[in-house]
Formats: C-alpha cells, structure tokens, sequence
C-alpha cells in the first residue's frame, strides 16, 4: 500500500472485518450484559425496597391491633371482619371498664376510613387515621345542652355520642339517628360510637332502637357498656356482641414497666390493684397509694408483739377519721381489709400469688407469722362489717377506735 492510497488491502479488509464484526459483536454482548445486569440490579434494587417498605409496612400493620393489649381471640373475628367485608351495622362491645372496647371500636373504624390501609387494617399514620383521633370535647361540669349532640372528630365520619354526667341524653341519640342517615362525606363508610351506652334513659333507647331498626346501608354504630344488663334486650339483640376480657396482670405489668417508666415491683402492685383495667392501671397514682396503704400497714406493725401499741392504733385511728380526709375513709378501711386478708392468706398456707399487696411479700408473710389465724379471720370480719356499716350515718371515729380497740384486745 502506498502512503496516500486510501484503499485496503484484502487482508487486511478481512482483518477489519473481523475486528469490526469482533468489535460489534463485543459491544453487543457488552451491551446485552451490560443491559442485563442493570435490569437485575434495578430489580434488585426495587426489590429491595419492596421488601423493606413492605416489611415496615406490616410492621405497621401488625402494631395497628396489637398495640391494643389482650383479647387476642377478639382481634382474630376483627381481622375476619374486616377482610370479609363483613362489619357489623350495629355491634355492642361489652366487658370490664378499661379492657380496650374503646380503643377497639375506633380501630375498627380506622380500618375502613384509612386511606393506605394495610391487609384491611388501617395504618394508624395517615391523614384520616389521625384524625379520627381529634375529638374535643366539653368540660364534665359544662351544661348540658353542650352535650346534647354527636361529637365528630377532625374526620367528618367519624363520631361518638358520650355521657352527660350520668346519662346519655336523648337529643344526641336524635342527632346520631340524622347523621347516620347521611351518606358518608369522605369515607366509605360513617360511625357512630356510643360510649357508656347503659346510661341511656327509656327516651334514648327508644330513639336509638329506631334508628337500628331501620339502619342506613353505609352507618356503623358500636354501643360501648360494662354493663350490657342494663341496655333494653330488644337493643342487644338487634346487634352483634363482642365480650370483652379483663386484660392479663402480665400484659398490664409490662405495658406500665415498657410505657409509664415504672419500677417492676411498682408495675406489678399496680397490675395487680388495676383487676384486668388497662386504663385504670394508667393512671393510677402510685405515691398515692403508698402513703394509704402505708399507714393501715402501720394498724398491723402496731399490733405485733405481746403488747400492742395502742398509742399508735389511736393515731392511726385519728388520722384515719380526720374530716379534712373524709373522703378518703373508705379507701383507707379498704386498704386495711386487703392487708389483713393477704395477712390471713399466707397464715392459712395459701399461695403467695393469691394475695394483692405482692410487693410487700416478706413483710406479711413476717406478720402472718406473728398472728393467729382465727384472729386475723375475726379483723377481717369485723372490718367488712364497718366496711358495710358506712351506709349508716355512724359515727366514724368511734366505730374506728372500736374496731382497732377490738383487734388489739386480743392478748
Ligand atoms: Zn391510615
């Protein structure tokens, strides 16, 4: 080839050729893994993320009914609910106060006014969960006509009717039965919860019966009571029950432990003293109860021994009656009663785990040693008789001195 001839020679054509055929065919297979490996990656990628939002997401989920403790089995027939389409128009949830038919009632209602609910749950984070939380509501002592209506939330179909003092009045069940003939505004659905529904008079049940006579296709209502005794049977039977249990002293014990900071020994007396009610566990003052259980421990201390300190029985008595503490008398008698009843437990060989004052184990099984069996039986009879005399206009600071008299006059 000479210099300036611009044509290839053969061979060399045939090099190029395949160099440029090699060369495309390089790219190509270059291109292709190239190509592939971003598609796998993205996938990956996208799969990773999947995986994660998904898995928090369900983490989410999972938290929405298990935050609330307890009643496991009722969490199951929820979930079948719900995934069945099938929530009741009208339900009654019933069981002990503080045991979660509330809380459960208004996460029944999350679940269909979510907008991203998961697996049929709502997700307790997003715009219309929140609100659904909002409610105000009046002062107790407010008048009554303020409570003469339904309470909606900050979500227009989410709303609840409440006691005044101790009655549900009829003009609000009136106002339920107009606004749960309303289609819903933004939800698929509205809902009604009536809270302490055994408070509603002859007028209001019966106001309230015609509405779940004649339900709107797209109202739930959910009547909350502890005492479903006292609601109209034609009321119970026009809804599905869901019975409530006591929530478990374990759960209660951890709940407070992991959620109100409280030492164990606290959180377990407090589990205990709260009879399966998460919310009466909540906010119970613990201090509080201390400094009254304290001073009718100190009624016990003072009658060890062969002479019982009857200067500080008289105290105890002096304090117990004092009328700046008058209200507190019951609660104080109360706390006597339930030490000598722990007292007289383990006197008698019975399980430690029977007895309420757990905290103070070693101290009552100390006590139980010290006192006869018979006698301890004797107080504890005689205080539930003071205890169900209170009734009478007695006069509390002789009864008192009696009755601390008496157990000391035992030796
Ligand atoms: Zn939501």
């Amino acid at each position: 080839m000479r210099p300036g001839d611009t044509r290839l020679e053969p061979r060399c054509i045939n090099a190029l050729t395949f160099g440029a055929i090699f060369c495309n065919r390089f790219s190509l297979f270059h291109f292709l893994l190239f190509h592939f490996l971003l598609f796998h990656f993205l996938l990956f990628t996208f799969s990773l993320f999947h995986f994660f939002t998904f898995s928090l997401f369900h983490f989410l989920l999972i938290h929405v009914f298990n935050e609330l403790l307890g009643n496991e089995d009722i969490k199951t027939v929820l979930r079948r609910m719900i995934r069945n389409g099938r929530v009741p128009r009208s339900l009654l949830l019933t069981g002990p106060e503080g045991s979660g038919k509330r809380q459960f009632a208004f996460e029944l209602a999350r679940a269909i006014v979510c907008t991203s609910p998961l697996d049929g749950e709502g997700c307790g984070r997003c715009a219309a969960c929140a609100r659904t939380r909002k409610f105000v509501f009046p002062a107790p002592d407010a008048k009554r006509e303020e409570f003469e209506r339904v309470f909606f939330s900050e979500h227009t179909d989410v709303g609840t009717v409440i006691p005044c003092r101790n009655n549900v009045l009829v003009k609000s069940i009136r106002e339920l039965e107009r606004e749960a003939n309303f289609k819903p505004y933004e939800a698929p659905a509205r809902f009604f919860v009536i809270d302490e529904a055994d408070k509603m008079n002859d007028a209001a049940s019966n106001a309230l019966l015609k509405t779940l006579e004649e339900p709107a296709t797209t109202s739930h209502i959910f009547l909350i009571t502890s005492r479903p005794d006292r609601l109209l049977q034609t009321i119970r039977s026009r809804c599905q029950t869901l019975r409530f249990a006591p929530v478990p002293a374990y759960q209660i014990t951890e709940f407070l432990i992991a959620n109100k900071g409280m030492s164990e020994p606290d959180a377990e007396i407090v589990a205990r003293l709260a009879d399966g009610s998460l919310g009466r566990a909540a906010s119970f003052d613990v201090a509080r109860f201390r400094e009254r259980r304290g001073a009718m421990l100190e009624i016990l201390r003072s009658l060890r021994g062969d002479r019982p300190n009857l200067a500080s029985l008289m105290n105890s008595s002096e304090s117990m009656t004092d009328p700046k503490l008058k209200d507190e008398y019951t609660e104080r008698l109360d706390w006597l009663r339930s030490l000598i009843h722990d007292v007289w437990t383990l006197s008698i060989g019975r399980d430690v785990a029977e007895i309420i004052n757990i905290d103070i184990r070693g101290e009552l099984f100390a006590l139980a040693a010290e006192f006869d069996r018979r006698e301890l039986a004797r107080w504890l009879r005689e205080t539930e008789e003071l205890r169900g005399a209170l009734v009478l206009n007695l006069n509390r600071k002789i009864a008192t001195d009696a009755l601390l008299l008496g157990m000391a006059a035992r030796k």
